[in-house]
């Protein structure tokens, strides 16, 4: 990963914003463009030098981080709060225009900036700067993501036999997180979802004490995080004989999938994608049941632009990394989502859950 470059791109976005520096307050743009993974802290961007202000807890970590990122950051370690805004406001002290992120500011921390912090600034509301570089993966994050799908294609693989034993949705959902850890995982980029039969219907179901029943869809929705980055894949699994409802969902949300991802390419926008699934799935009657847009980015967030739903305004890029998932959802009865994780590029795309779509296991 490029993260020591990170700083000076984001240095051309505040200027273009009309800022003279830029107090970075989301801990994943801090994150992005340090590589610093506390829990606290605020880097303070200004065109010649940035700031990056933790306390004590972080102060060997921060180090450490800085110096293997090769990030252009001053660290200052301040116990208190106060300490810590004092060490901001010295080095802000004649800044006309301070930038801040207006998606990650609560109301009280923008009147507490205003009237503590730079009281003799302006404050300019920010929108995406990061984020907006975020979009595009550099080959290391996109080794990362790709490494966190892996994880998960072999984790399934392993535990994907227990579901004959009729184990319950939070026992199998268990069995497949130990798997990720044990795989080398940070963790799971989410809350795993293991929704049986009746269940599988509401699209973010919490896995229960159900045990799943034979010949049912079983929706498998779970990601890894491998250095913080997100992977993202749904799978559909059946034990034993489908309903024929049931196999017409697996037909029609399969195919609806692969029309998604092979209309997946660098310059198409998200609502095309979104269309190309859409059309299948309303052709087979089926319209008003799949809820949800088509797909989101991953990154190091498990949910972020660009949206491939109906009303997206965003344009693929090559190097966006995103998600096609088609679902149909019948009420009370039965659910069906096929999800897969996309690197792409100027042709076409790299599909990175490898997992088969096939649902029916032997
Ligand atoms: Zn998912
Ligand atoms: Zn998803």
């Amino acid at each position: 990963m490029d993260v020591a470059g990170r700083l000076a791109r984001l240095r051309e976005r505040a200027a273009d914003a009309g800022c003279d520096a830029v107090l970075v307050t989301s801990l994943l743009n801090v994150r992005w463009l340090t590589g610093f993974t506390g829990s606290a802290g605020l880097l303070l961007v200004r065109p010649d030098d940035a700031l990056l202000v933790t306390d004590g807890r972080y102060a060997e970590r921060a180090a450490a981080e800085l110096a293997e990122s090769g990030a252009e950051v001053r660290l200052v370690v301040a116990r208190t709060q106060a300490a810590q805004r004092d060490e901001v406001v010295s080095v802000a002290s004649g800044v006309r225009r301070v930038g801040l992120e207006a998606g990650a500011v609560t109301w009280a921390e923008q009147r507490s900036f205003a009237e503590t912090w730079f009281p003799s600034a302006e404050l300019v509301p920010t929108e995406r700067l990061a984020e907006e570089l975020r979009l595009v993966k550099d080959p290391g994050e996109v080794a990362r993501i790709e490494a966190a799908a892996a994880i998960v294609d072999r984790a399934l693989a392993a535990v994907r036999p227990l579901l004959v034993e009729r184990p319950t949705e939070r026992t199998f959902a268990r069995a497949l997180d130990d798997e990720i850890l044990d795989l080398g995982a940070d963790g799971t980029s989410f809350d795993t979802i293991v929704a049986g039969g009746p269940n599988a219907s509401q699209p973010h179901a919490r896995p229960g004490d159900r045990p799943i029943g034979p010949g049912e869809p079983v929706v498998v929705d779970v990601g890894a995080r491998v250095d913080g980055y997100c992977s993202d894949m749904t799978r559909t699994l059946v034990v034993g004989e489908p309903t024929p409802t049931v196999r017409r969902l697996l037909e029609v949300v399969d195919a609806a999938r692969a029309a998604g991802v092979a209309a997946v390419r660098a310059g198409v926008a998200g609502a095309d994608v979104d269309r190309a699934c859409r059309e299948l799935i309303a052709e087979a009657g089926w319209g008003e049941q799949f809820v949800h847009g088509t797909g989101h980015g991953v990154g190091l967030e498990i949910h972020e632009h660009p949206r491939l739903g109906a009303t997206s305004p965003d344009l693929l890029a090559a190097g966006h990394v995103v998600t096609v998932e088609p679902g149909v959802y019948l009420a009370g009865e039965a659910g069906v989502r096929i999800e897969d994780l996309l690197v792409v590029d100027p042709d076409g795309c790299r599909v990175l859950t490898r997992t088969p779509h096939g649902a029916v296991l032997a």
